[in-house]
């Protein structure tokens, strides 16, 4: 029954579900399901399952002080979440596709929350609480990664790298050594899994990537 109002009442259900499973803020169940937050409470929470509170990100100015492992993590999740639209999955499901996968890819705890990936998708997209996108997503020429990098006044010289940024100073950084005790994460495998989908953005020599997605297609 694709498409009654039942299916959709389901959909939107799950989709809360699972939303507040990654241990999303009211606020932000809100904006991506629709659902009142006064309804979300009853449903999702009790005495003993308390939503979080406190502030909700702000990934603009978050990401100006975001450290190096900060910066790799949005941007895994974000490129994905981004790879998830190219296949037409709709930018809810995407964006709960998209931390799902980050969530299996690194050890907890996960330096982007939920509601972070959230702001961040909000702010590259233009989306739910952003009217136009403050962030993009760049292709670095050096290693094919696509990585966060933010859209700004005058000055559209991109950030290094920072999967290069990993790869030159994971020998000589000690908190880095201790993080990734034996080869850095810019493994072929994370290269692969960030590799840039054909047709979702030009890389700065104008050339379009080659490279195939991986991911399933959506579903209908
Ligand atoms: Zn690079």
């Amino acid at each position: 029954m694709p498409g009654t109002k039942i299916s959709q009442r389901i959909r939107t259900l799950k989709l809360a579900r699972d939303c507040a499973a990654l241990g999303a803020r009211i606020r932000t169940i809100h904006h991506l399901t629709g659902l009142r937050p006064r309804e979300l409470l009853y449903l999702l929470f009790n005495a003993h399952a308390q939503p979080p509170c406190g502030r909700a990100p702000n990934s603009r100015e978050w990401y100006h002080n975001a450290n190096l492992l900060q910066r790799i993590e949005a941007s895994v999740v974000i490129a994905n979440f981004r790879r998830m639209r190219f296949l037409g999955f709709p930018a809810p499901e995407a964006l709960v596709g998209a931390y799902r996968y980050y969530q299996s890819m690194h050890r907890p705890p996960p330096r982007i929350s939920f509601d972070r990936a959230f702001d961040l998708a909000a702010h590259t997209e233009g989306l739910w609480i952003a009217k136009v996108p403050s962030f993009r997503l760049a292709s670095c020429a050096r290693c094919g990664s696509e990585f966060l990098d933010a859209l700004g006044g005058t000055d559209t010289t991109a950030r290094p790298c920072p999967f290069c940024q990993l790869v030159d100073r994971h020998a000589r950084d000690p908190r880095l050594t201790a993080s990734f005790a034996e080869q850095p994460p810019v493994s072929e495998d994370l290269i692969a899994h960030l590799m840039p989908v054909p047709g979702s953005h030009t890389e700065a020599n104008g050339e379009t990537p080659s490279t195939s997605p991986s991911l399933p297609a959506a579903e209908t």
